[in-house]
């Protein structure tokens, strides 16, 4: 099957739209398209997020983006999970936090994760899981990336929880990482690259007309 070379990238993210432009260099053949310009009203996105699980909540997401667009769309549903949390956020990662005015809610939720961690276990995992609608087939893929929590959040880099999430194998925060690096090692880099694979083993060919 041969398709059109644009992929919307169903987020309203921004910090994700970048990470996904600069994984998609890896498949030239690939044209990423930003959500904002195409679909009229990328908030609705965040409203769709109510599920338990991960696959539910970047379906939901590419079914929305699917009805406003004729491209094939990939959407992306993430999150961090801490042991001493109970394997917690995870799918609620983005509002952990009570919303507070005036503070950005990456810093509330990095702030509110370490109250509430304390001194408990520090190991945690960043989840990413995948879903790319194409012509009526439905692909998904996850990926996982192991690490542990920081005493303080350290470095300017990224989005998220990344000041605090020392990858396993790194001394360094993924804040702390250039985007090059984080994107060789990152969930969403995992999950992408064997999404790409699982396209070629259905024989899809997204190129140029
Ligand atoms: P959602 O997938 O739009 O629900 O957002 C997931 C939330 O998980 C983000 O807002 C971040 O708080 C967190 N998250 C997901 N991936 C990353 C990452 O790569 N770095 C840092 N935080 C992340």
């Amino acid at each position: 099957m041969r398709l059109s070379n644009k992929v919307l990238i169903a987020t309203q993210n921004r910090d994700k739209v970048d990470e996904f432009k600069a994984l998609f260099t890896a498949y030239p053949e690939i044209e990423p398209v930003a959500a904002s310009p195409i679909l009229r009203n990328t908030d609705k996105l965040r409203f769709v997020e109510k599920h338990d699980t991960y696959l539910e909540n970047a379906l939901a997401k590419a079914r929305l983006a699917n009805q406003g667009c004729h491209y094939p769309v990939i959407a992306d549903d993430s999150g961090l999970e801490v042991e001493g949390l109970d394997w917690r956020p995870g799918v609620r990662s983005q509002r952990f936090a009570s919303p507070r005015p005036g503070v950005p809610q990456d810093q509330a939720n990095n702030e509110q994760l370490l109250r509430e961690l304390g001194n408990k276990p520090r190991q945690a995992r960043f989840t990413c899981t995948l879903v790319l609608l194409i012509e009526g087939i439905m692909l998904h893929a996850t990926g996982i990336l192991e690490g542990t929590i920081a005493e303080a959040p350290r470095g300017m880099n990224g989005f998220g929880y990344d000041p605090l999430f020392i990858p396993r194998g790194s001394t360094k925060t993924l804040a702390e990482m250039t985007d090059g690096e984080k994107n060789s090692i990152s969930h969403r880099g995992k999950a992408l690259h064997e999404l790409m694979a699982q396209i070629k083993t259905h024989g899809i060919v997204l190129a140029k007309p």
